[in-house]
């Protein structure tokens, strides 16, 4: 069923100055870094870097409209999406890696954050998307203020890692429109060995299920744009590192069927990947075709599939 179209939630927060305070507690939070489960305790206020490398200005590589996102995300004009530099993962098949890694990218002002954000609204875009945000939360509330202040109205998608801390995403809660986050990994060892991350699987699912509170399942405008929700992305790995069957089930049984999932073939070796036994090529049909069974057997019909 469409939705009609609402003012995102956080301009009724940028009036009350509570987008400010958020941004505030964000900021605090910086001094002894808990932004996210590395919680590395560093002081990220006075220049000390913790595991993401980003210290107290966010780095932004781009800021772009970008068509090829999810349906409901490009729509027909595109999504404002901004890629922000580091990342608090270190995924060794990463695509963005000169951004994630090398972290390429400019320091911005939450000014000049905002300034971007109101350039893509110009620009036509549907929405605007933030690429690997979960290390620059404060920045960014620091500069959605600012722009909520001089008119943005677009909704907020979080594009992320899945990586997430839970006192961050209260900080979100209102805040964020559209949750689009990765499931990587269902195991330990392949969190670890793919992205020195072995307790994601214990991390993404309580991030998933608050994020699924705080919005619920995908909902869209009568033109197929998202307005507000949780959609999924998960990209399937060679020889089955993705743990695919656990992560669908988590979906179906501890957030909804209705939540979309948008099953990706799309792994190429990139990175450190290339020379890696296990991940130094692409997958194969017979492996697509088992994580694709995998989502029909718990019904999850409502994403999108992309065909190898
Ligand atoms: S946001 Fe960065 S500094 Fe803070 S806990 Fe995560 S990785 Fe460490």
């Amino acid at each position: 069923m469409p939705c009609a179209k609402t003012s995102p939630a956080y301009i009724a927060l940028s009036k009350g100055n509570e987008l400010a305070r958020r941004a505030g507690r964000a900021y605090a939070a910086m001094k002894s870094c808990s932004l996210c489960p590395r919680d590395c305790k560093v002081d990220r206020l006075k220049g000390e870097l913790g595991y993401c490398r980003i210290g107290k200005r966010a780095g932004v590589a781009s800021a772009n409209l970008h068509h090829g996102e999810e349906p409901p995300i490009s729509g027909t004009r595109g999504s404002g999406t901004i890629f922000f530099t580091g990342c608090n993962m270190s995924c060794r098949f990463c695509q963005n890696w000169p951004i994630s890694h090398l972290r390429h990218g400019k320091a911005v002002t939450p000014e000049r954050l905002a300034q971007m954000m109101l350039d893509l609204k110009k620009r036509g875009a549907h929405n605007i998307n933030l690429v690997t945000p979960s290390h620059v939360v404060p920045q960014f509330l620091a500069g959605l203020t600012i722009a909520a202040k001089d008119g943005l109205d677009l909704p907020i998608v979080y594009n992320s890692n899945g990586y997430e801390g839970l006192d961050a995403l209260s900080l979100l809660d209102g805040v964020i429109d559209i949750y689009m986050p990765d499931i990587k990994y269902s195991t330990r060892e392949a969190a670890q060995r793919c992205s020195l991350a072995p307790d994601y699987w214990e991390h993404v699912r309580p991030a998933l299920k608050e994020m699924y509170r705080q919005v619920g399942a995908l909902a869209m405008d009568d033109e197929g744009i998202g307005v507000r929700g949780l959609l999924i992305r998960h990209l399937v790995l060679p020889g089955g590192l993705a743990g695919s069957e656990k992560v669908f089930e988590f979906v179906a049984t501890e957030l909804s069927p209705d939540v979309p999932v948008n099953l990706m073939s799309q792994y190429f070796p990139a990175h450190d990947a290339v020379d890696d036994p296990l991940l130094g090529r692409g997958i194969s049909k017979e492996e697509f075709a088992s994580a694709e069974a995998a989502l029909h057997q718990y019904n999850l019909t409502n994403g999108w599939i992309q065909h190898m």
